[in-house]
């Protein structure tokens, strides 16, 4: 994405999509979305099928269909509905669907046109802004995946109010992210009231302030060789942790792992000395106020170690970090001793246990 016109954010903006889309410019529509979008915005979809030769695709929703086989019914469908090069697929969802539906157009027939209306919080702020689409594999978060920027992004904050309060905590994760890494102010903000009693209007402050960020980031390094590694902060824990869960009982949102993520690498960033005690002790606190984490039996010190091993970020099998110095500025490409991070893991599955036993 070139610039900031390329990502139109506007409270109510999904009533007036016409004016925000040239349709004409396209012989095809098809809108990929989920189950559960399908079914609460049904009015809403059809309004935008009917202004074209369209088709609705609809995937089953949720992390573990995140794959290869829904990507192949996607590629069916498209190709069935004889869809080319001067069509245009609309990915109508949250993260899961902009990150499978950037995949699926960006591969089929060498990539087409797609534009991201991003429905979560999470999406909003973060996954449907700056090119990277993916599938899991393996059970590993996103390691099949592509580089590549949708023609637009549409944000409608209204879309938030169906959002259940858990996804609209996960997307607050990302939101604390930038905070930490960009903005002490922003952080200030975050910590003055509980995150799910900010009203639509300061909602949506945070939601153009984060993608701005993020919009930053990526126009300066778009492939991930540099800066842009400052938005791994608390994803590099939080995959693992994510990526396990996938298979449990006890999933994690993406955001509850990001939060996870962020609380165990803060206190790494301590014990290596970049964050001070009291600035670990604000970001714990916005955490655990916020959140209350159920994590499965499964997860280990070891198994979360090895996946943070195969994660696609390492170079030369060394994992990467992006640390917190103080709240506001993060550093990249930091290496940690590995008793360090295995004793600040350890710390956290320990007073996890502990808390639940209390509970
Ligand atoms: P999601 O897309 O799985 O959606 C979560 C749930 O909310 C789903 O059940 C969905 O049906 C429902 N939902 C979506 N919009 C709704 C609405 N408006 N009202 C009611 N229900 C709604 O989850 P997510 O948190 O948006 O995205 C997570 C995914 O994003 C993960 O796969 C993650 O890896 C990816 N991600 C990608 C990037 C990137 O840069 N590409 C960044 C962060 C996260």
């Amino acid at each position: 994405m070139k610039n900031k016109s390329n990502i139109f954010c506007q409270l109510g903006c999904l009533a007036k999509l016409n004016k925000i889309i040239d349709f004409s410019k396209y012989s095809k529509i098809a809108v990929l979305t989920d189950a559960n979008l399908a079914n609460l915005y049904k009015d809403q979809l059809k309004k935008i099928l009917k202004s074209k030769n369209s088709k609705l695709i609809v995937i089953g929703s949720g992390e573990n269909k995140k794959n290869l086989k829904t990507v192949e019914g996607v590629w069916q469908e498209l190709f069935d509905f004889s869809f080319d090069r001067n069509c245009l697929l609309i990915n109508f969802g949250g993260g899961m669907i902009s990150d499978l539906g950037g995949f699926a157009a960006a591969t089929y027939m060498r990539g087409i046109n797609f534009i991201n209306i991003p429905t979560t919080l999470l999406a909003q702020v973060d996954a449907a802004i700056g090119g990277k689409t993916a599938i899991n594999f393996k059970f590993t978060k996103n390691n099949i995946g592509l580089f590549v920027n949708p023609n637009k992004v549409i944000i409608d904050p209204l879309l938030i109010k169906s959002l259940p309060d858990r996804e609209i905590l996960s997307g607050f994760a990302e939101i604390l992210k930038y905070a930490i890494i960009f903005d002490q102010k922003m952080f200030n903000s975050l910590i003055s009231k509980s995150f799910l009693s900010f009203t639509l209007e300061e909602l949506k402050e945070f939601i153009e302030k984060s993608y701005s960020f993020k919009l930053k980031l990526t126009q300066e390094d778009f492939l991930e060789s540099g800066s842009r590694r400052l938005l791994n902060f608390g994803h590099t824990i939080g995959h693992a942790f994510e990526s396990l869960s996938i298979q449990t009982k006890a999933y994690l949102t993406h955001g509850e792992a990001v939060a996870i993520g962020m609380l165990i690498e803060s206190e790494m960033a301590e014990k290596i000395g970049f964050l001070k005690k009291n600035e670990l002790e604000k970001i714990k606190k916005v955490i655990n106020c916020n959140y209350s984490f159920k994590l499965s039996k499964k997860l280990n010190l070891e198994n979360i170690m090895d996946k943070m091993k195969s994660d696609k970020k390492n170079i030369d099998n060394k994992i990467h970090w992006s640390l917190p110095i103080t709240i506001g500025k993060v550093s990249y490409n930091q290496f940690v001793d590995e008793k360090v991070v295995l004793m600040s893991i350890s710390n956290f599955l320990e007073n996890y246990k502990k808390n639940v036993k209390k509970n």
